[in-house]
């Protein structure tokens, strides 16, 4: 990200935080940070953080040893630069940048020691989650974002059709994950984030950890991987079978997911509440019989995160806009048989939805 791209964010987290009624907010290493500043430093336990107070400059508090980190990283040109010694007290040193402040936020992965330490530190201080603010700011992605997203979709796209190409008959899901995980890296991402490989009885398990189980002929199996390309995070899944005998329900519930996933996408449009789309999603695979099933919320936002605002979950009315990115991903799960999920990421476009992954939604029958 260009430079004045991170100076509009600090400028507009800023004015969130003067909305929101806080002094300020402490942003620790996270994406929350990546966003804001572009650094990326471990969050570690020598605190780090940034603090940004309306109508005031920004100054990122560091341990002297890495202030060469941040400087490096272009951190002088967004905010001043604080350093503590090793034998200081970290916690004084944001004391003595917010002390008088009655409510401040903190970033959702400001490490529990630290905040400890800083309301030791700041006896006066109110400490609120600053998630919602800089989450609302996030979940709205501009042009450069939006084009890392599409890429980043396009990859993981590239890596399911080259799998189902491949035979997966006779192979573990571990090595089918493997092997998910080397497309993903030579379709172009940077790095690979998951690879869930669920076959037969454990693709009911949603976040099935790859094992040597061997996959067999009839098997449904149930893909789910990601990963990031200049930050931003693929996330697709998508349910084969095996050339075989598959599970007498099989026909049945592939289909009412895949209707259930076309409905929720139908359903996406500016202004909505995010919880429509959930509904959208549950009404089908409800009449379909398989309410309890579908045993998770419809979907998650997705950015620097794999999982971020906004949720699509009951009891989330807050309206999409476009600009938002999420995953739309209805699963029912039959425990000891087998489970089928079809996600694709959406983007709220001004009239509707547009889908960033294109890879094929019908059933693949697969070698
Ligand atoms: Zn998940
Ligand atoms: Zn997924
Ligand atoms: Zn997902």
């Amino acid at each position: 990200m260009p430079a004045d791209a991170h100076l509009r964010r600090l400028a507009r987290v800023a004015e969130a935080v003067a909305q929101a009624d806080l002094g300020g907010v402490v942003v620790a290493p996270s994406a929350d940070l990546v966003y804001l500043t572009g650094y990326d430093p471990p969050p570690l336990e020598r605190l780090t953080c940034l603090i940004v107070r309306p109508g005031r400059d920004p100054i990122l508090v560091v341990p002297r040893l890495e202030r060469p980190l941040a400087e490096d990283a272009g951190l002088d040109e967004l905010a001043e630069i604080s350093s503590w010694d090793e034998t200081e007290d970290p916690y004084a040193a944001v004391a003595s940048i917010m002390g008088g402040i009655e409510r401040a936020g903190c970033s959702d992965r400001l490490w529990a020691a630290h905040l400890l330490g800083l309301q030791r530190a700041l006896d006066g201080t109110r400490f609120v989650p600053a998630g919602p603010v800089l989450a609302r700011l996030r979940a709205i992605k501009d042009r450069e974002e939006l084009d890392l997203l599409k890429r980043s979709a396009r990859y993981a796209d590239e890596a399911f059709t080259r799998v189902i190409q491949t035979r997966l008959e006779t192979r573990t899901e571990r090595d089918v994950a493997v092997l998910l995980g080397d497309l993903l890296r030579e379709a172009g991402h940077d790095e690979v984030t998951f690879t869930i490989v669920g076959a037969g009885p454990n693709g009911a398990s949603p976040h099935h950890e790859p094992t040597a189980r061997e996959i067999h002929a009839g098997d449904p199996v149930v893909m789910d991987f990601g990963g990031r390309t200049g930050g931003y995070c693929s996330d697709i899944s998508r349910t084969v079978v095996v050339v075989g005998e598959p599970p007498l329900d099989f026909g049945t519930v592939f289909d009412l997911v895949r209707e259930a996933q076309d409905e929720a996408f139908r359903a996406v449009r500016p202004g909505v509440p995010a919880e429509e789309v959930d509904r959208a999603a549950r009404r089908v695979i409800e009449r379909g019989g398989y309410g309890d099933l579908f045993v998770h919320r419809t979907g998650h936002g997705i950015g620097l995160e794999e999982h971020e605002g906004p949720y699509i979950v009951e009891g989330n009315q807050e309206p999409l806009q476009p600009g938002m990115c999420f995953s739309i991903e209805p699963g029912i799960y039959l425990r000891g048989e087998f489970g089928v999920r079809i996600e694709d990421i959406v983007t709220v476009t001004g009239d509707g939805g547009q889908r960033l992954n294109h890879a094929p939604r019908d059933l693949e029958m697969v070698r």
